[in-house]
């Protein structure tokens, strides 16, 4: 089992280090390599994504990336700036399904931006496609014969890549309560409604997984108003992309979020994804010792789990975490005053 470590720029260093001392801690023989990638890699080598980088990610069974992102490198070329890593790096490892889990831990149910009974109920984990949909379609712009502005994205979906992201979904199911929730706007639009038709053929292999379809605008308003009643939530590129960003906001804590994105390729032991926490790299408090490595660290845990097989030292690691913020060990974005270090420590503390 072999894993590349991509710490990148501001941050990222910082909250992938406690990140790595966990892993250390479990002892679970996993090699590992470290590449540079972001604004470090831009400039250690003129490119935010080397190719040693992209080779390293390639012949490992999973990618453990901190994050990009350098004020000093923006008034570079867009292929330049260290954004373009990460997106690189999803295109060329075919990362398709974008998985963020969205829990409040006990405790911290205040920080939601929900009502604390409501909030305290949040544990769900949302299925993203991430390579289709109206993002990837043509695009267009023109100026009619009336001088109107006019602009167009087309959204497609073909059944190939709704099948491979409804098997993420339920893997995903499979490994929690077996409940999958499939979220589209079926009643207005042709790819949901292939996508519906597609959920539906490919859950005859699952026939352990209970089904449900929700249109996005009601899985929207259900979400605020009884988010309790989700467990896994598999759905398209924009759908996703909005209700991934509300459910965070019903976490409410920027420095606990973590997140995978799978892959096609089957490892040893599960299958090939990249983890990372979903915070970008804070340059505002970069190299200060502040940031929560929760996140990063939630992500590490991630990677054992679903690329590695590990299922249950992820879990003890996210019950270390879980034991940690109950014990009232909080960092400076929730509230707390605990340093990255201190953090990594009271986490190893618990394991
Ligand atoms: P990027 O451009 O890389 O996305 P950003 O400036 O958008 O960086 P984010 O990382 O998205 O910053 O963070 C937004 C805010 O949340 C910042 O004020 C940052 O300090 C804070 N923040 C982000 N991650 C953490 C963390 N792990 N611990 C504490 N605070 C954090
Ligand atoms: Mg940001």
């Amino acid at each position: 089992m072999k894993i590349a470590v991509l710490p990148g720029d501001g941050i990222g260093p910082e909250v992938t280090r406690e990140a790595l001392r966990v892993l250390d801690a479990l002892d679970l023989g996993i090699e590992r390599e470290e590449a540079l990638v972001g604004g470090a890699a831009y400039h250690a080598t003129g490119h935010p994504l080397p190719p040693a980088t992209l080779a390293l990610a390639e012949a490992s069974d999973g990618v453990l990336f901190g994050a990009v992102g350098d004020p000093a490198c923006d008034a570079l070329e867009r292929h330049l700036r260290p954004e373009q890593a990460i997106l690189g790096l999803r295109k060329a490892l075919t990362l398709f399904a974008n998985l963020r889990p969205a829990k409040v831990f006990a405790g911290l149910e205040s920080h939601s931006a929900l009502r604390p009974e409501v909030a305290g109920a949040i544990d769900l984990l949302i299925v993203r496609e991430l390579n289709g949909d109206v993002y990837f379609g043509e695009k267009g712009f023109r100026t009619t014969a009336s001088g109107e502005r006019e602009g167009w994205d087309m959204m497609s979906y073909n059944e190939s890549e709704v099948r491979r992201i409804a098997h993420a979904g339920f893997r995903a199911a499979q490994g929690r309560s077996k409940r999958l929730c499939s979220v589209d706007k079926a009643n207005v639009l042709e790819t949901s409604q292939l996508w519906r038709d597609v959920v539906i053929e490919v859950a005859r292999e699952y026939p352990d997984v209970a089904l449900e379809h929700m249109y996005v605008d009601n899985a929207a308003m259900q979400l605020v108003k009884s988010p309790g009643q989700f467990d896994v939530v598999v759905t398209g590129n924009l759908f996703g992309d909005i209700l991934s960003d509300l459910a965070s906001m019903c976490v409410g804590s920027i420095g606990l979020l973590a997140s995978a994105s799978l892959g096609a390729r089957q490892t040893a032991h599960g299958t090939f994804g990249l983890y990372e926490p979903i915070h970008g790299s804070a340059p505002d408090i970069a190299g200060k010792g502040l940031a929560n490595p929760m996140a990063t660290i939630l992500s590490a845990a991630m990677l054992l789990r679903h690329s590695l097989g590990l299922a249950d030292a992820a879990d003890r690691i996210e019950a270390a975490v879980a034991r940690t913020l109950a014990d009232g060990v909080l960092g400076r974005d929730l509230g707390g005053s605990a340093g990255t270090t201190e953090i990594g420590d009271a986490v190893l503390a618990r394991l």
